[in-house]
């Protein structure tokens, strides 16, 4: 297992941000051999990054704006991202997708964005229920690679796909995890067409400390992503420890 990121969505304050920052930074080390990340509200984003300097703990952005500056009132560019501190970003969350509508070509511009200043692009894809009850899983999947694959031309950099199925996001339904490592498998094979690096592939979805070494012990699944349980201090820090020791 390589990576445990925290999606802290819009649930703490500043304030709140900074003290799990530093709660997390001081449970982990540097060689643990985990890439741990944080994605922090905008607002908190510039004093988490400052508290994690010089920690095993990187900072990402939940979104990112295409354009690097200009009359966008609202948005935070890759670039602004970028230039306070940020490694990664998450691209195509459930949540931007199906609150915000944001489109596969939304999706494709904040990846292309994300890349041009050397962010790490957290590309997440997933089905809705409605695929799933209609078998179009793999179609829906497919096509969300295809459209921010195709052509992509990642300049050296690297980029991280996380498989969040939409109805195991903040549900408490997690996906099973066989069905993740199948699914992640075949993502994995669906890259391969598109892209010649290794793209570690992480599984989201109503992850917690109770089931996270279920997953993390599967042979495809690189790590995970996690929400909820990644913005209360005792559920999160229990989650690493069980991560890590497992
Ligand atoms: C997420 O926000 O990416 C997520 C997976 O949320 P949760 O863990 O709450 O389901």
């Amino acid at each position: 297992m390589k990576y445990i990121f925290g999606n802290w969505k819009m649930y703490l304050n500043t304030q709140q941000s900074i003290d799990l920052a530093r709660e997390f930074a001081q449970l982990v080390q540097d060689g643990d051999g985990v890439e741990y990340a944080v994605f922090p509200n905008t607002l908190a984003f510039y004093d988490v990054a400052a508290e994690l300097k010089n920690s095993p703990v990187a900072t990402g952005a939940q979104n990112v704006g295409w354009t690097p500056q200009g009359a966008y009132t609202g948005s935070t560019s890759a670039f602004m991202f970028s230039d306070a501190g940020a490694k990664y970003a998450l691209v195509g969350h459930s949540e931007r997708r199906h609150v915000f509508g944001e489109t596969n070509e939304d999706v494709r511009k904040r990846l292309e964005a994300s890349i041009d200043v050397g962010l790490t692009p957290v590309l997440c894809i997933g089905e809705t229920k409605e695929d799933r009850d209609a078998d179009k899983t793999e179609y829906r999947l497919k096509k969300q690679l295809l459209k921010a694959f195709e052509n992509l031309s990642l300049n050296g950099n690297r980029v991280i796909v996380a498989y969040e199925p939409v109805w195991a996001i903040g549900t408490g339904d997690a996906c099973v995890p066989e069905e993740a490592q199948r699914v992640i498998n075949l993502i994995k094979q669906e890259i391969k067409q598109y892209v010649d690096t290794d793209v570690p592939v992480l599984y989201g979805g109503s992850v917690s400390a109770d089931n996270v070494v279920s997953y993390v012990s599967l042979p495809d699944i690189d790590g995970v992503l996690v929400g909820g349980a990644s913005s209360k201090a005792e559920s999160f820090m229990t989650l690493i420890n069980n991560a890590i020791s497992a």
